[in-house]
C-alpha cells in the first residue's frame, strides 16, 4: 500500500494571456476552483495508477474541506483527515496560452499537520511506500520518515515547493524526486547547472534520485552507477499544473507494485510508468482532473 502525507489546497485557477509582471493588472480568460496541494494531487495520482492508498492530511472545518474529503474518499483514498482552526489551504494558480504557470500557495490547515497520531505512524511502518513534499512542517516530514525507517517502507521525498531541506533528511529516505530548479536549490548550484552534475550532488547524500525534466523527461540515478535517461512521451500540452504531481503518484504506485523497489531498474521501470502518466496529464486541464488511471496508462503505453 501507498501511505501518502501531504497537503490539500482548493486550487483557483486563472486562464491569462500572460502571467502578470510585478505590478501588472491581466484580465482572466477563464476561472475555475479545483481540489489540489501536492498531497491530495499525488494521493489521488496514486489511487488512479492503481494502489491502495490511505491520505494523511490537515484540513479545515469549511466547505473548501468537505469538497476535498468528498474527492478523495470518491477516488477510492483511505483519508486520515483532522480538522485544524485555520482555513483549508488554497493556491492561486495561473495558466498562460502556452500552459506554462506560477503559483501563489496559502497553508492554511496544512501548517497544523503536526503530532501524528500513533495509528498514523502504525499506518505508516505498515505501508510498502511512503510519499512525502515540502507542503507539510519538516518536523512532521522527519516524524514520518522515522516512522517508516523503523521498518522496510520506502521513503519517496519530492521536495517541492523548493527550498532547503536538512542533510540529514535527505540521508534517511530512499527516493528524492525534484524537478530540474528543485534540484538545483537542494544541491546549492545555480540554475542552469547540468542536471548530471546536479544529480551526483544529489545521489551524494546515499539516495535514489529522479530529476524531472519537463519536456525533456527525467534522469534516473542511485549512487555509485550511471544514470539512465528516460524521455518524456511527445504530446501536445495544454496544462502542465501538476505534471509533477501526477508523475510522483504514478511513480509510487508503480514502485509499491514493484519486488524490488530500490534496485535502478525497478526506479527506471516505476519512472517509465510516471513518464507516461505526466504525459496523458498535460494534454488535459487542470491537476486532478487530468490524473489518468491505469488502465488509461496502459492503453496509452500499448499504442
Ligand atoms: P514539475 O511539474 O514538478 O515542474 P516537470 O515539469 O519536470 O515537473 O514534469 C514532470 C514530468 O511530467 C516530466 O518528467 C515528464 O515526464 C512530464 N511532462 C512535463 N511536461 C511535459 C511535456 N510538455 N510533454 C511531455 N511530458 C511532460
Amino acid at each position: 500500500s501507498v501511505v501518502v502525507l501531504g497537503s490539500a489546497n482548493l486550487d483557483l485557477v486563472y486562464e491569462v494571456d500572460r502571467i502578470p509582471a510585478p505590478g501588472e493588472t491581466v484580465l482572466s480568460r477563464g476561472f475555475e476552483a479545483f481540489p489540489g496541494g501536492k498531497g491530495n494531487n499525488q494521493a489521488i495520482a496514486a489511487a488512479r495508477a492503481g494502489a491502495d492508498v490511505s491520505f494523511i492530511v490537515a484540513l479545515g472545518r469549511d466547505s473548501a474541506a468537505d469538497r476535498l474529503a468528498e474527492q478523495a474518499t470518491g477516488a477510492g483514498i483511505h483519508l486520515l483527515d483532522r480538522r485544524a482552526g485555520a482555513p483549508t489551504g488554497s493556491a492561486i494558480i495561473f495558466v498562460d496560452r502556452r500552459g506554462e504557470n506560477s503559483i501563489v500557495v496559502n497553508s492554511g490547515a496544512n501548517a497544523e499537520l503536526v503530532d501524528l497520531t500513533a495509528a498514523e505512524l502504525r499506518d505508516i511502518a505498515s505501508a510498502g511506500v511512503l510519499v512525502l513534499q515540502l507542503e507539510t512542517p519538516i518536523a512532521t516530514v522527519e516524524a514520518a520518515v522515522r516512522a517508516a525507517k523503523a521498518t522496510d517502507t520506502a521513503v519517496v521525498l519530492n521536495a517541492a515547493p523548493s527550498g532547503a531541506v536538512p542533510a540529514e533528511l535527505l540521508g534517511q529516505i530512499d527516493i528524492l524526486v525534484v524537478n530540474e530548479h528543485e534540484a538545483a536549490e537542494l544541491a546549492g548550484e545555480p540554475d542552469g547547472t547540468g542536471e548530471r552534475s546536479l544529480l551526483s550532488v544529489l545521489t551524494g547524500h546515499g539516495c535514489a534520485v529522479i530529476i524531472t525534466l519537463g519536456a525533456d523527461g527525467a534522469l534516473v540515478g542511485v549512487p555509485g552507477e550511471s544514470p539512465v535517461r528516460v524521455a518524456a512521451l511527445k504530446v501536445d500540452a495544454k496544462d502542465t499544473t501538476g505534471a509533477g504531481d501526477a508523475f510522483v503518484g504514478a511513480f509510487a504506485a508503480a514502485l509499491d507494485r514493484a519486488e524490488r523497489s530500490a534496485d535502478l531498474s525497478a526506479l527506471v521501470e516505476a519512472t517509465e510508468f510516471a513518464t507516461a502518466a505526466a504525459a496523458l496529464a498535460v494534454q488535459r486541464k487542470g491537476a486532478v482532473p487530468s490524473i489518468p488511471t491505469l488502465e488509461e496508462v496502459r492503453k496509452f503505453r500499448e499504442a
